[in-house]
């Protein structure tokens, strides 16, 4: 009843004011939703996650003059992200950007989308392939996660050639690595540890693995497991290959009390990501390198899409992105050393 009484008002208001001079900007025949900004819901899977903070703040840049945002920490919990989207679409959401918690909980985001037919975005976790195909409202921008390993693989072996003579202290030939892991299951993550890897023996390269374990794309769990590597397996480790930075970091902090670093003690290691606070490391010489994960590049395509699909337009209207085979936009990677230093530091500016 109040809504009748109201909608009269407004009608013969509008009959009224018909013709006269104020101007009114948002009552042009009910369009005013073209004008507006559009409501995007977007969750990050942690906050407390070196990486996805510099993803975040490209996110907030690309979205904050063309959409309202609506920011949501997820703190690793996937049953807690799943009522985050609950609430995001009931506040109006016109499309939803997912930084899944569970690579797997895709099938379950999408059907709170399709019920109200609204698109979704996910990034930097990738779906399962069948996930994405099941909804013509899907997409995924990522990375191709293989490249990282490739790239990775290729770094090592250019700079192991240069230096082995210093770097194979036992002088068998091989690379006596450790490796740091990231979250299991990942889709990063087991690509990166797989052709990392299998990069080097591809080259001819022979390898030993002293050690592998997750630290979950975290500092202080890796300063943690390479303490106990550093104790047992004290001057027999060559390599240390983190599938990213803020694992190397942490290796770095447990090896620089060790004692390295200085003199003569050396320990080449890697990473992904290209964070700023890895290419600090790489300009002092205490990382030997790590492949750009192009942060601002992917939150600007996560954006364009989003903003996009809650603008009812085509995902790819007005952009550089191209969508491939799997309906994915994919950022390149590029391998960083001391060399080509300013290459990363554009990314991340
Ligand atoms: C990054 C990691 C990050 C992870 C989060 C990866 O692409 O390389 O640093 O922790 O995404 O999902
Ligand atoms: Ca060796």
């Amino acid at each position: 009843m109040n809504k009748k009484l109201i909608a009269t008002v407004l009608a013969t208001a509008l009959v009224l004011g018909g013709c006269a001079s104020k101007p009114a900007p948002t009552t042009n025949g009910g369009d005013s939703a073209s004008s507006a900004k559009p409501k995007v819901g977007v969750t990050i899977y942690k906050y407390d996650d070196n990486f996805m903070s510099f993803v975040r703040r490209a996110i907030d840049t690309a979205g904050k003059d063309k959409a309202d945002l609506i920011m949501n920490d997820s703190q690793n919990d996937q049953a807690k992200q799943l009522d985050q989207i609950d609430t995001m679409i009931s506040k109006g959401s016109k499309s939803l950007a997912i930084n899944l918690v569970d690579p797997k909980a895709a099938g379950n985001v999408i059907e709170k989308a399709k019920a109200k037919n609204l698109p979704v975005i996910f990034f930097n976790k990738e779906p399962e392939a069948s996930a994405l195909a099941s909804y013509d409202k899907a997409w995924y921008v990522g990375t191709k996660s293989e490249e990282s390993g490739i790239l990775q693989g290729q770094l090592i072996v250019d700079q192991w050639n240069k230096s082995k003579d210093k770097w194979d202290l036992n002088k068998d030939g091989k690379i006596q690595y450790v490796l740091l892991k990231g979250e299991p299951g990942h889709p990063d993550a087991e690509a990166r540890t797989k052709y990392s890897v299998q990069t080097i023996k591809d080259k001819g390269i022979g390898v030993e693995e002293l050690a592998i374990d997750t630290a979950m794309w975290d500092s202080a769990k890796a300063t943690d497991k390479m303490d106990a590597w550093l104790a047992k397996n004290n001057g027999k480790i060559e390599m240390v290959i983190c599938n990213n930075d803020a694992m190397a970091l942490g290796a770095i902090a447990s090896l620089e009390k060790a004692g390295y670093f200085k003199g003569d003690k050396y320990m080449p290691v890697v990473g992904v990501d290209a964070i700023p606070d890895a290419l600090t490391k790489i300009e002092a010489g205490e990382m030997l390198g790590t492949v750009l994960n192009d942060a601002k590049n992917q939150g600007q395509a996560t954006m364009d899409l989003a903003i996009n699909a809650a603008n009812g337009k085509d995902v790819l209207t007005g952009t550089k992105w191209k969508l491939d085979d799997k309906k994915a936009v994919r950022v390149p990677y590029v391998a960083i050393t001391k060399d080509n230093i300013n290459t990363a530091k554009d990314a991340y500016k």
